[in-house]
């Protein structure tokens, strides 16, 4: 296995593994070559290209007997790892058998080098168009791509294939293909009541439902063709990566993308610190951090809480604060982080958000004075409480500006009884208790 690209933890990053078919071992350095080109065509399109830092990449070389792959329309057979054939009538269709002969050796090598993949790409050294979606686990390509779609190409069949892998998309095609399962797929619906479209939130109340294809591109709407149907089935907009080779993916299909990625990597990288439970008894400042993924043109967007209330201005990665802002007992420091990205309208499970949160039990010295008591011979007593680890110092005072000690000492058990031992020089005084640093 060979990294192709890092960007972070494993635990924590859309893993991409690219698997060799049809190299032979003199061609798996060409195979290195192939699959760091076929992750950087991917990536330089959007939704991916915005969250490139959100993906690692990585390739496993396995060697075949053979170069290719079986082209059984002009009788063309060929030994190769994973046993990969074009279909026998559609010479693009490439697919690998479902048993131990084929997607079982690409689990068996995923679950030994990446358990952690979570879009497996074969690479099909071939270099006749061609690709599937692997039973939607595993896009299949043919090195063609490397031709077809590379930057500033548009996307083609492996960023096709890699939509269904990863979001469930659903084909756009309007070809007929009996026998395809009814089920409707976040890009394709049968429905046809504008209120309730499941991709509503992209269409303006001005576009018409059905929407006709004068409309043109770039509008989201309902537009009849889709799900192998040129009836009766709609699709977001006219053009779509799901539906024509070498368009884009349509908003719909580009916001699942980004919620798909969002269901398989957090934003939050990491936090210091890095327990979420403490304590603090002084009143040194206290340092929260975290530590984002960061889109490829826009930043997160972070706000900080404390006990609930967030912030002003508290927007940053990093909050420093006293605790002496918070409470004696238990407080809750918390940091939202919310991509706010144009391309997701509709996040039903707030897959683009994610708060941390620290409980701070906070105990700083803090005294009270009670309990007054007038004794005989001109005496009285009071009782000071709270908690003061280092002792504390009873003063008194007859203007409120002036301080003078009278006694130094600690608590015990949380309390302490002062008895004065002369009445003051004035008939009115004043008297306060001070922790000791
Ligand atoms: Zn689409």
């Amino acid at each position: 296995m060979q990294t192709i690209l890092t960007s972070g933890p494993v635990s924590n990053r859309l893993n991409i593994v690219v698997l060799s078919e049809g190299y032979t071992s003199s061609q798996l350095a060409q195979f290195a070559v192939d699959a760091t080109n076929a992750v950087n065509a991917l990536l330089s399109h959007p939704p991916y290209q915005e969250y490139r830092n959100y993906f690692n990449a990585f390739a496993i070389k396995v060697a075949s007997a053979q170069p290719g792959s079986d082209h059984p329309s002009s009788g063309i057979y060929r030994d190769t790892y994973f046993n990969s054939t074009y279909d026998p009538v559609a010479d693009y269709l490439i697919t690998i058998p479902a048993d131990s002969t084929g997607q079982g050796k690409v689990d068996a090598l995923l679950q030994s080098r990446m358990p952690n993949c979570q879009l497996p790409i074969l690479l099909v050294n071939d270099p006749n168009q061609g690709g599937s979606d692997g039973f939607d686990r595993t896009a299949i390509a043919s090195t063609a791509v490397l031709f077809s779609e590379m930057p500033p190409l548009p996307p083609g069949i492996l960023t096709h294939e890699t939509g269904h892998v990863l979001a469930n998309l659903g084909d756009e095609y309007t070809i007929p293909y009996p026998g395809f399962p009814d089920t409707e797929e976040p890009n394709t619906t049968q429905q046809t009541n504008r209120s309730l479209l499941k991709w509503k939130a992209w269409v303006s109340t001005n576009t018409p439902i059905p929407t006709p294809e004068t409309v043109g591109e770039g509008v989201v709407g309902l537009f009849e063709g889709a799900h192998y149907h040129e009836t009766g089935w709609y699709r977001p907009e006219l053009n779509c990566a799901m539906g024509n080779l070498g368009a884009e993916f349509c908003s719909v299909c580009s916001e699942a993308l980004v919620l798909a990625i969002y269901q398989r990597v957090r934003p939050v990288d990491a936090f210091s610190p890095a327990s979420t439970s403490f304590s603090v008894s002084s009143t040194q400042a206290l340092t929260f951090s975290l530590s984002l993924l960061q889109p490829t043109s826009h930043n997160l967007d972070v706000q900080w809480f404390t006990n609930g209330v967030a912030w002003t201005g508290a927007t940053h990665l990093g909050l420093t604060l006293s605790p002496e802002a918070l409470f004696n007992g238990t407080n809750w420091i918390s940091a939202r982080v919310n991509d706010l990205t144009s391309l997701v309208r509709n996040d039903p499970a707030n897959l683009l958000s994610q708060i941390v949160t620290w409980t701070v039990d906070v105990t700083l010295p803090q005294l009270r004075l009670d309990s007054p008591l007038r004794l005989t011979g001109g005496k009285f007593a009071f009782r000071v409480s709270g908690n003061a680890a280092q002792g504390f110092v009873i003063q008194s005072s007859t203007n409120l500006l002036d301080w003078a000690p009278l006694e130094t000492n600690y608590l015990v058990a949380g309390q302490f009884w002062h008895t004065n031992f002369a009445a003051g020089p004035s008939s009115r005084m004043f008297y306060r208790a001070a922790t000791l640093p």
